[in-house]
């Protein structure tokens, strides 16, 4: 018989990485191992449940999140593109 089963992967909403689990493995079995693996990974979910990974948010000085496509310049300078900030809901 053929027996299809799904595997869960976190993928990054912005630049649409997989969050792996160091040994190159982007599928888990359940949402929730998988969750835990991205964040593990220092990866940030959003309350409305977008994934970011580590090159494309990073918190301001006031503590507020910023998305943006990362472009890693010198050492860990992160350049962002601030155009590609989400617009805030008022
Ligand atoms: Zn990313």
């Amino acid at each position: 018989m053929v027996v299809e089963e799904k595997f869960i992967g976190i993928q990054c909403d912005n630049c649409l990485e997989f969050s792996d689990n160091g040994d190159g493995g982007e599928f888990f079995a359940d949402e929730l191992t998988a969750q835990n693996n991205a964040m593990e990974n220092e990866w940030h979910k959003t309350d409305d449940g977008k994934h970011y990974c580590t090159d494309c948010h990073y918190f301001d000085d006031k503590d507020v999140l910023v998305i943006g496509h990362a472009e890693k310049v010198e050492h860990d300078k992160i350049k962002f593109d601030e155009s590609l900030k989400p617009k805030q809901h008022e």
